[in-house]
């Protein structure tokens, strides 16, 4: 069996979907590794760097001719060059995109997509490519809002006087959240966190930051996720939250619901409270809206006030190594989960596998997908 790495071809895309210092791994599993020339180079990982673990070099077309298995980060643009058989493993949206999952099934492919894994199960975080992906994405909103700051981040005692720390609030304290508050506190910040989910407080507490606790609605949703706040709850949080972020230097926000748009959690009031030299990092910020009033992706906007507000905007491929490094783990670990005597093989009564495929034999078979596609 032969796994295929092909470079990816979204437009500013940076990451591969495995690590030479993985191929040895795969190679003692009894599994052959080919890779398009270049495909790592966007990760500083070179040609040279996959030989010499083992792995064998070829172009795009002999890679999709050759492979098995082709491993991605995100579905390929040359969807095509599939064939009937091969496998396709990645984060294939396939629920934000169904009909992708649909063209796959024409196709005759055996797609798995890592989005849909269910990730509460402990045997299922190996191969938890949203977490893996979300804290490097955390890890660098935080140092991002440090590099847009005037300021300095810890405290300082110098001959010319002592600075006092900064103030840093964290909105939405998933993984990503999470991992802007580590990151912040080890800058030397003083950290707030806040969630909507109820045990997400305690998460908060145990990376030492405080919790800013709202007197609003609780949010906590399905499969520790939060739910979407009714109209009404939504108004109240804003208003709860106008007045919270006043007193923060640094606002930084990850807050998602799944399969929708982001909740607004920095309305214009809010922005308007903040000192001129404030910073707010919107990681949420995307086609579907953000977390601040009028931030947009990839984009940094200083407010008539004199706040920076940044549409953070592909994070991972501003850490692509450590991108890349984490999530050809995860797919080490799909791989390990999926092949059985040297083949990939779905077992129908692994909860896992039974949750992330979406198509064989050339239908599409998640309830999910097929949900999303009416
Ligand atoms: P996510 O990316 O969907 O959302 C990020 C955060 O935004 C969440 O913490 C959510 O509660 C918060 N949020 C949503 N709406 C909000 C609002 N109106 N106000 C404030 N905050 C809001 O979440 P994620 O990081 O993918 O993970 C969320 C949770 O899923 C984890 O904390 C955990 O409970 C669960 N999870 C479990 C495992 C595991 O068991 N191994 C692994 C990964 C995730």
């Amino acid at each position: 069996t032969t796994i295929g790495v092909v470079r990816e071809t979204d437009a500013g895309e940076r990451r591969v979907a495995l690590a030479p210092d993985d191929v040895p791994k795969l190679r003692r599993a009894g599994l052959r590794v080919l890779v398009e020339a270049g495909a790592g180079a966007g990760s500083w990982f070179p040609d040279p760097a996959y030989a010499a673990a083992g792995a064998e070099l070829a172009d795009r077309a002999e890679v999709y001719a050759g492979s098995d298995v082709l491993v991605v980060i995100g579905p390929p643009d040359d969807l095509t060059a599939l064939r009937p058989g091969q496998w396709l493993a990645g984060l294939l949206a396939p629920l934000t995109d169904p009909v992708l999952a649909e063209r796959l099934a024409a196709a005759g492919v055996t797609a798995v997509s890592l989005d849909l894994l269910p990730r509460t199960l402990s045997r299922a975080q190996a191969m938890d490519a949203l977490t893996s992906q979300a804290s490097v994405a955390g890890y660098k909103a935080a140092l991002v809002a440090a590099g847009a700051y005037g300021g300095y981040l810890p405290m300082l005692m110098t001959a010319a006087g002592t600075t006092r720390p900064a103030r840093v609030l964290v909105l939405g304290a998933g993984v990503a959240g999470l991992q802007a508050i580590a990151t912040a506190r080890r800058l030397g910040a003083t950290v707030t966190g806040y969630d909507v989910r109820e045990a997400a407080q305690e998460d908060i507490a145990s990376t030492g930051a405080t919790v800013l606790r709202l007197d609003t609605a609780a949010g906590t949703g399905t499969g520790g996720y939060a739910r979407r706040l009714t109209a009404a709850e939504t108004a109240a949080q804003q208003q709860a939250l106008d007045r919270a972020v006043a007193g923060f230097d640094i606002v930084i926000t990850t807050a998602q619901v799944p399969d929708g748009r982001p909740p607004v959690l920095v309305t214009e009031a809010a922005l308007d409270g903040l000192r001129p030299g404030a910073v707010v990092v919107d990681t949420a910020a995307g086609e579907h809206g953000g977390n601040v009033a009028g931030s947009e992706p990839g984009k940094t906007m200083v407010t008539p006030r004199g706040v920076t507000v940044v549409g953070a905007a592909g994070l991972l491929a501003q850490l692509p190594q450590a991108a890349s490094t984490a999530y050809s783990r995860n797919i080490c670990a799909l791989l390990g989960s999926l092949v059985r005597d040297g083949a990939p093989v779905l077992d129908p009564d692994d909860e896992i596998h039974a949750a992330i495929v979406v198509t064989r034999d050339g239908a599409v078979v998640n309830p999910r997908v097929l949900a999303a596609l009416g």
